[in-house]
């Protein structure tokens, strides 16, 4: 199993250890299968599996240089006690017509725990498998979820150091109080002033800034990435898809062979990749839904084939998907130009230099083939969350809730019949504020820790362990820097000066 880069200049290719080590290749692009999986799959098999049987699967044939002790150890390791069910990433019954598939019962109480409690375990014994003699500084973008995972998932990880940049004004209080409570002497959450977009263009530009490598290098230091841009972020999230259809045969929902819809809420397009990369791999998908909140940069392109970042940015209330620019997207691209390296590196270039592409017949339609897209605004979200505990008695956070708008609109409009599992990405007591709201029709007191308190009162439940622990973790100071200090920030926090 070899990688190469979506844009593949001269690039050597990678065994998946090298990939996933390194992070981003050489030339700015990401790193893909240079042969993607065929597994001799038997669809029976599925029945009923558990989120570690399919993961034992999906690593066996992605991540084949590590050894069956290597995986399995490092699986054990991400998917034991610090999850709040047993089953990881559970499947509700049929709740008001579809499926949510619940991907937040991890530590930081969102999706991405899932990949991000595995990934510190693949990279570390990747590490060792190729020898690798120095430290791995973990340099991260995140719009809100990311960041907290990525730092309990490498807290105190020997040989690693964690360096997170967030939107000083654009994460939820319960995600700023998360990052900055996160126990770990390798860790440092740093605010800049500027969006998402600002803080993932400019990590993108310290990896690709050559004599910063070189001053890591005499520092005996090297960078990684723990955002989606790694593919072994996005090879974890693989495994859940043949979870849910799994647990769906189990309970007779569906027949082997059936096709399956999935709506995913979508932001840096990993999750709903990983959905598309599991049907590539043999598992019925029948279309993958993207769901994007108000910043519908997604359900333009895939409406018009006209992707367009030149427009006004949103702070909404589901703040991990307000994004511009969604990195994975490039990797689909790969797919939809037939692996041609250079349409998909002029491409990339295009949105760098104007702000825009089209694509054109042929890759519109391979698009259309496999997805579908729509939007829903903050309104329809709060209307949703409150539609949802009132008839099905269903309670979700505000990017499901964005997702389970889309779903029905898409249902009812196309008439397709298929089952539909709606991924549902985060707690919602991990944005409390607008799922009060959203209940009650009424403003929290206070924000943060206060409102998961009201809203615990309010639903009359117990809080689950992950939030729970949050009232016992003190903030570190908060450190604050401009986009354009993010360099001179990072070289201070590594003591490279
Ligand atoms: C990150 C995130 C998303 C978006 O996922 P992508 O892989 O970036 O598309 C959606 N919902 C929540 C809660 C998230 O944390």
């Amino acid at each position: 199993m070899k990688y190469r880069s979506t844009r593949g200049a001269s690039t050597q290719a990678k065994t998946a250890a090298e990939a996933v080590v390194q992070g981003l290749a050489e030339d700015g692009g990401l790193y893909i299968p240079v042969d993607f999986p065929q597994p001799n799959l038997s669809l029976d098999q599925l029945v009923g599996i558990s989120l570690q049987q399919a993961s034992t699967m999906v690593l066996s044939w992605f991540m084949d240089d590590l050894s069956d002790k290597q995986r399995q150890d490092s699986i054990k390791q991400a998917y034991g006690s610090q999850w709040d069910d047993s089953r990881i990433t559970p499947l509700t019954d049929w709740v008001g017509g579809n499926y949510y598939l619940e991907l937040f019962h991890g530590p930081t109480l969102a999706f991405k725990d899932v990949a991000l409690q595995l990934l510190p375990q693949l990279m570390t014994k990747s590490a060792q498998t190729i020898g690798l003699d120095r430290q791995i500084v973990i340099l991260t973008a995140t719009s809100g979820d990311t960041g907290g995972a990525s730092m309990d998932g490498f807290s105190d990880v020997a040989g690693t150091q964690v360096v997170v940049f967030y939107p000083h004004h654009g994460v939820s209080p319960v995600q700023l109080h998360q990052m900055r409570s996160v126990p770990g002497d390798n860790l440092t959450p740093v605010a800049i002033d500027g969006n998402f977009d600002d803080a993932q263009r400019n990590v993108k530009q310290l990896f690709n800034d050559q004599s910063l490598e070189e001053e890591l290098a005499a520092h005996q230091l090297q960078f990684s990435s723990a955002n989606s841009m790694n593919i072994g972020r996005l090879i974890p999230q693989i495994a859940y898809y043949f979870y849910a259809y799994g647990q769906l045969l189990a309970r007779h929902e569906i027949a082997v062979g059936d096709g399956v819809n999935f709506t995913v809420p979508t932001g840096n397009f990993g999750d709903i990749l990983a959905g598309y990369y599991a049907k590539k791999l043999g598992l019925p998908v029948q279309r993958l839904i993207c769901a994007s909140d108000q910043n519908k940069v997604l359900t333009d392109f895939f409406h018009s084939g006209k992707y367009d970042r030149q427009r006004q940015f949103f702070v909404t209330n589901s703040p991990s998907m307000d994004i511009l620019v969604s990195s994975n997207l490039e990797r689909l691209l790969f797919d939809a130009a037939g692996g041609d390296k250079q349409r998909v590196a002029s491409l990339m270039t295009q949105l760098q230099n104007d702000g825009h592409y089209h694509v054109n017949a042929d890759e519109k339609a391979f698009l259309d083939r496999h997805f579908a897209a729509g939007f829903a605004d903050q309104q329809m979200v709060r209307d949703e969350i409150h539609r949802a505990y009132a008839e099905d008695h269903y309670l979700m956070d505000p990017h499901t809730a964005v997702a389970s708008v889309v779903a029905r609109r898409y249902q009812q409009e196309s008439g397709d019949q298929t089952p539909m599992v709606i991924v549902s990405t985060a707690s919602p007591f991990k944005f409390p504020e607008t799922v009060y709201q959203s209940l009650t029709g009424q403003a929290v007191d206070q924000p943060g820790l206060p409102a998961i308190r009201q809203l615990q009162e309010f639903l009359d439940v117990e809080l689950p362990q992950g939030v729970a622990a949050l009232f016992d973790r003190q903030d570190r100071p908060q450190r604050v820097t401009g986009p354009a200090e993010m360099g001179s920030t990072l070289r201070d926090i590594l003591h490279l000066n």
